[in-house]
């Protein structure tokens, strides 16, 4: 096993990297920029290195700075988080090539699993339910009007290389097709310096459900109980929960061995989730593959009571999964409240001084934060602040529990989502199971 492991990361995943590394006997090396310093992962790891200036282009995104914190402390290994560098192939790659491991996969892994339109095609060669669209990148506006048309509006173009909820345009009327084309093709080539666009029948109402997996080096596969991420506001996650109200055990072997076949023919290794998109009539299609761990990876620990980060880790240094086998049966139900440091109603970031806070605790209640009163949210960042993750013998007494926790949690100084999460908890068809991607536009509460 590693000794030293340095979390090319910052803020509550670096924590939570720095909190498994612990548990394992492992030294854990943290980073952070000139923003950072009183950042609570800078304090937390056993020790820490200042890699550059408040930009991340110039601090957690310069591969430089970060291999040589990695060289000067002695690392073995590399802990990506998620964001930032996670789904850089050439990281990856560089950290090969210094003799450092990546914890995650390969970069040519990384490549066929990461641009969408070589995701998409690989899904579709493993016989797994694909939306109808396009397999190969939209040639022009011309041939992807006629397509449109073909697939009936509405229809949603996709940025091969896009990310986070940016890159995607839907377009619902013909007249509009050939403009937004023009124009989501240029953002594209801005943002990711990769204009290649692909086109999919949008879905009016569905749910986005999620398979975790984890895959060893000698080419097992497992899969977890689903997630559940249909709250979600500009196509971001909010709230995430585990099981999903409307899986079956069926279902969730169907979803799950569709996960694992596709990873097997990638020959992955590491952790990932497999995306899928959920109709009302309880087909699932494949949306996309995230080569790295998720924001919301908490419930799945909760409702298995295995730690992902310490898989990962494992399964860096060459360890088996096999142990994991006996637990992967979903015991209770798990609920993630993701706290951002932005205005309720309006969603605009809301940096500051933390000037008084107040975590909520008992029994199934957890909290992953960086934050700690007196803490200065830096503008340069997500500004995600906390997740509060709540765990019940069933989802109605989830429920309950995180209207309770949520209710005396106090973070003074900046505003938080926690206002909406209350709305939610006490809505009618949330607590019915009742969910889709535009759960809070039909149920008025944005
Ligand atoms: P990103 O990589 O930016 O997160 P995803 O492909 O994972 O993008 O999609 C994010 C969200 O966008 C989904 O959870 C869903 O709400 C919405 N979405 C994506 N594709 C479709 C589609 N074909 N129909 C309806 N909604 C979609």
């Amino acid at each position: 096993m590693f000794k030293k492991v340095l979390i090319a990361n910052r803020g509550e995943i670096a924590v939570r990297v720095i909190a498994a590394l612990r548990e394992m006997g492992i030294r854990s090396v943290a980073v952070y920029s000139e923003a950072d310093r009183e950042c609570l992962h800078a304090r937390l790891a056993d020790e820490s290195v200042c890699i550059g200036p408040p930009p991340a282009i110039q601090s957690y995104l310069n591969i430089q700075a970060l291999i040589a914190a990695a060289e000067v402390t002695q690392s073995e290994a590399i802990h990506p988080g998620y964001g930032f560098l996670a789904e850089n192939p050439r990281f990856a790659e560089v950290c090969h090539d210094c003799g450092l491991v990546f914890i995650g996969p390969d970069a040519s892994m990384m490549e066929k699993l990461g641009d969408k339109i070589a995701a998409r095609n690989l899904a579709h060669k493993a016989g797994i339910p694909i939306l109808g669209g396009t397999l190969d990148p939209v040639a022009d506006a011309r041939s992807a009007t006629a397509l449109a048309r073909k697939l009936r509006f509405p229809v949603i173009l996709k940025a091969a290389a896009g990310g986070g909820g940016r890159g995607m345009r839907v377009v619902t009327d013909e007249r509009e097709f050939e403009p937004v084309f023009l124009s989501a093709s240029e953002e594209a080539e801005k943002a990711f310096g990769d204009g290649r666009l692909y086109l999919e029948k949008y879905l009016e109402n569905p749910r986005h459900v999620e398979i975790q997996i984890m895959a060893d080096r000698k080419g097992e596969v497992l899969y977890f109980p689903e997630r559940e991420c249909s709250i979600q506001r500009r196509h971001q996650k909010l709230l995430e929960e585990s099981p999903s109200p409307a899986v079956t055990p069926s279902l969730r072997k169907k979803m799950g061995e569709c996960a694992v076949k596709l990873m097997k023919m990638a020959h992955y290794e590491g952790a990932a989730t497999v995306e899928f998109l959920l109709d009302e009539d309880g087909l699932f299609y494949f949306m996309e593959v995230n080569t790295r761990i998720q924001v919301e990876h908490p419930v799945t620990e909760e409702v298995t009571g295995v730690d992902l980060i310490q898989a990962q880790v494992a399964v860096a240094a060459g360890e088996r999964i096999a142990p994991l086998r006996k637990r992967l049966q979903p015991l209770g139900h798990a609920i993630e409240f993701r706290i951002n440091a932005e205005d309720p109603k309006t969603f605009v970031p809301s940096p500051g001084k933390v000037t008084g806070l107040v975590w909520p605790g008992g029994p199934g209640v957890r909290v992953d934060s960086h934050l700690y009163a007196g803490y200065t949210v830096p503008p340069h960042y997500d500004s995600l602040l906390a997740k509060i993750i709540v765990r019940g013998a069933d989802r109605a007494e989830a429920i309950r529990r995180a209207r309770r926790a949520l209710s005396c949690t106090v973070v003074e100084g900046v505003k938080t989502s926690i206002p909406l999460f209350l709305r939610i908890l006490d809505n009618a068809a949330f607590a019915q199971g009742d969910l889709s991607t535009r759960f809070l536009e039909r149920q008025a509460i944005v």
